[in-house]
């Protein structure tokens, strides 16, 4: 695992090793000095000049960007490099399989960024920007068209809506990701959102602890401890993104008393065996995050070739349930197509079920007969 300062290419060996320490761990240095151009990506990566090609015709459909510390994981020798996978767009992703907005979150869009689509609880846009943008985002359709609630108006528009909606008692708020937002216009995000007094509980989506954890500023600290108790859900996907920067990135988010959960999603390619997912889930509760959820991709255009089939997160669940502490064991969800919600799979540990008896199998395949009275044989 890179965590413990194993090496970083771009920084330590490529193009970036002569930049002061003071201007790599500032955030606006890394905002300053994206990736962002099919040259640039060609540069750093030695990429053929059909790829090159490729590039430029999906340019003009999908963002690039990947700021120099999250681009600098990557091995540039090793073209199936998860990291690389993930963050550097490819030819591939012209494939036209898949659907703008797999979970018809447009659909269930009730005033500007706001999603309601369960009972007691909405999500909240407020903003499509983020520092690196992922090739399996289910959001791409912010990156054409933002619906984000990105002006104080719109803001109040939502706002007034959650006033007018008292059911209404968890706001996620997610984007884009709000943590890019400059500090001010969080506070004042937060700060709304906490003078509803039926929303009690306020969640954040964010992966910039992971793709720039020199973003958690004392500035941000500050912010998001005004508006305590909050919860952050991260997003680790492979354990060489749990860096001692990252680990220090939510090192101080806990410190401050933010429960973290992380959500990652299961790609081909990048964590979907046993191995790496459990080296990123133990990894994960090593630097004091929670493993919460691990999505089955969305069928999001261009993502064809990082989905896998549902069998193999249900097999990676039956590798760890027993084998490793719950604690490091998420909920595998597939989000139902059409804003249907999500759905819990699982490995299925009831053999046979009578209204007398029921035969449980445990993690090692043993068998186990419960009476009626709940009394057990094997
Ligand atoms: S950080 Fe989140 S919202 Fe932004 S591109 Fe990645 S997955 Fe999408």
């Amino acid at each position: 695992m890179k965590r413990n300062g194993s090496p970083r290419w771009g920084k330590e060996t490529g193009v970036w090793r002569d930049v002061p320490s003071r201007q790599w761990n500032d955030w606006r240095w890394q905002l300053q000095n994206l990736v962002r151009s099919p040259e640039a990506f060609s540069e750093l990566l030695s990429l053929e000049v059909g790829e090159v090609s490729a590039l430029r015709v999906l340019r003009t459909q999908f963002r690039f960007a990947v700021a120099p510390y999250y681009f600098s994981l990557i091995d540039p020798e090793d073209p199936a490099d998860p990291i690389r996978r993930m963050i550097v767009p490819s030819s591939q992703e012209q494939s036209g399989n898949g659907d703008m907005d797999p979970l018809a979150e447009v659909a269930h869009r009730v005033a500007p960024g706001l999603i309601h689509r369960y009972p007691d609880r909405v999500l909240f846009l407020v903003t499509a920007s983020c520092s690196s943008y992922c090739r399996f985002c289910v959001r791409k359709r912010n990156w054409v068209k933002s619906d984000a609630a990105s002006t104080e108006a719109e803001i109040e528009e939502a706002v007034a809506y959650l006033r007018r909606h008292e059911e209404v008692r968890d706001v996620l708020i997610s984007g884009g990701d709000p943590l890019s937002l400059p500090v001010e216009r969080l506070d004042y995000v937060l700060g709304r959102i906490r003078s509803i007094p039926h929303v009690d509980f306020l969640r954040i989506g964010s992966r910039e602890p992971v793709m720039l954890p020199m973003r958690i500023t004392d500035d941000l600290l500050g912010v998001l401890d005004r508006h305590s108790p909050l919860w952050i859900n991260t997003h680790f996907n492979h354990p060489r993104e749990i860096t001692p920067e990252a680990a220090a990135a939510c090192e101080r988010l806990a410190r401050i008393g933010i429960p973290l959960n992380n959500q990652s999603v299961l790609l081909a390619g990048v964590n979907d065996d046993l191995g790496t997912m459990r080296e990123l889930l133990q990894g994960l509760l090593g630097i004091r995050v929670r493993p919460y959820y691990l999505y089955h991709a969305d069928p999001v255009v261009g993502t064809a070739h990082l989905r896998t089939g549902v069998r193999k997160g249900i097999e990676i669940l039956e590798g760890l349930r027993g084998h490793t502490t719950g604690l490091a064991v998420p909920t595998y969800v597939v989000d139902a197509p059409g804003g249907g919600g999500k759905i819990p799979l699982a490995p299925d540990y009831v053999v046979s079920l009578s209204p007398s008896q029921v035969v449980l199998r445990n993690y090692k395949g043993d068998h186990f007969v419960w009476g009626d009275g709940g009394s057990a044989s094997t």
